[in-house]
């Protein structure tokens, strides 16, 4: 896989190599075709090194040569969406796309690229029209969609977005169901909101019919039963959420807990811990039985419970409910040392992202179930280490 920052230059690479085979065989005078060649790979040059206002210039001096040259135009408009300057990319493609002897195939590249432009330049209304015309001429259809569906998720429109998800996996095969479940949960999300809880839950089957192990539907059926009183059912659904993926426990754990308490099921509760603390290895599940440890047998019994499971897996935010639980029995001078130490340790969980993007690296205090970086969904994941999960 090619980093990401070169495609696009071997793209315009392969575009301009492309035309110049074509000229070349075209005009095979000497002088001329050793300038043009030369300053053709000098351009390349200056791409690859990401030295680009060098490589406008020489391809602007390429294009220069032959006006008619359409794949030169689309490759410096290209270099300037790139770059930021979308108002010259957007005068360049508008320019191409108006031509009168401009072959069809070409024509849709160009609006391909215009679109993309007005999505750069935010004028996502013209983008959408545009690329709605691509899809109903069926001509880069597959790209147009794609435009499309992370346009409708800007605009929060769910509705749009699952539709053309829908056509873009019947058009190309690939598996559209774990996005269309989150579409499905931002409209479930949206009418829990509202009050509407029948409408919220036909959203939650939409979901499940999409992706049954969806975490996030089972986290917003919990939610649901527990806004109704119904318990119970709330700790069947958030159990469900932690079997269908247990990285999410961080974010189940509290509402889970709350749960089994008001339905005065601490005894599932601490087997459910316990069972976790086997196959999780975050600080959740004993930071949770030690806090039930010292409602059900004491302060004694849940200190030497942390400690021990410290031993086993060092944690700072262990350590520092550790503090909090040690601290009324310490006097003196020993308190005050113990306090800068609680400053410290707190002052060190603040500074931490809690959750990272496997996607793309992007660090986060609070979960998102969109990364706000790189858009993609359910790649925001709690981090796990010392000072973290
Ligand atoms: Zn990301």
């Amino acid at each position: 896989m090619l980093p990401w920052y070169v495609i696009p230059a071997v793209a315009v690479a392969f575009a301009a190599g492309w035309w110049l085979a074509r000229w070349l065989s075209a005009r095979r005078s000497g002088a001329a075709v050793n300038e043009l060649s030369s300053d053709y790979f000098r351009g390349l040059n200056y791409l690859l090194n990401e030295e680009q206002d060098k490589a406008i210039e020489v391809f602007l001096r390429l294009a220069e040569y032959n006006r008619d040259t359409v794949e030169t135009h689309l490759a410096l408009g290209n270099l300037f969406r790139r770059r930021g300057e979308v108002d010259r990319a957007i005068r360049l493609h508008q320019h191409l796309v108006s031509r009168p002897d401009l072959s069809e195939p070409m024509k849709t590249v160009a609006l391909l690229e215009l679109g993309e432009d007005y999505m750069r330049a935010g004028l996502l209304d013209r983008a959408e029209a545009l690329f709605c015309d691509l899809v109903a001429l069926d001509a880069h259809a597959p790209s147009a969609l794609r435009h499309l569906i992370s346009i409708y998720q800007h605009e929060r429109d769910w509705h749009q977005a699952i539709e053309h998800a829908r056509r873009l996996e019947a058009m190309t095969g690939e598996d559209q169901t774990p996005i269309m479940a989150q579409f499905y949960c931002e409209l479930a999300e949206r009418s829990r909101q509202h009050g509407a809880k029948v409408e919220a839950r036909e959203y939650l089957d939409q979901a499940f019919a999409c992706q049954r192990d969806c975490v996030r539907a089972w986290m917003l059926t919990g939610r649901i039963e527990a806004d109704a009183g119904n318990h119970a059912k709330a700790v069947d659904a958030y159990e469900a959420a932690v079997a269908a993926d247990v990285a999410f426990v961080p974010e189940i754990l509290p509402p889970l807990l709350d749960s089994y308490a008001r339905s005065a099921q601490m005894e599932r509760a601490e087997r459910f811990l316990r069972g976790l603390l086997e196959r999780y290895h975050g600080v959740s599940p004993v930071l949770a039985l030690t806090h039930l440890y010292a409602e059900r047998d004491g302060k004694h019994a849940a200190v030497d419970f942390l400690t021990a499971q410290l031993r086993r897996r060092p944690s700072v935010r262990g350590l520092m409910a550790l503090i909090d639980a040690t601290m009324d029995s310490i006097q003196g001078e020993a308190r005050d040392n113990f306090l800068i130490l609680r400053d410290l340790t707190k002052k060190l969980l603040e500074g931490q992202a809690m959750y990272r993007c496997s996607r793309c690296g992007f660090g986060a205090k609070a979960h998102h179930w969109q990364c706000p970086s790189c858009k993609s969904w359910s790649t925001i994941r709690p981090i796990h280490g010392v000072a973290n999960e």
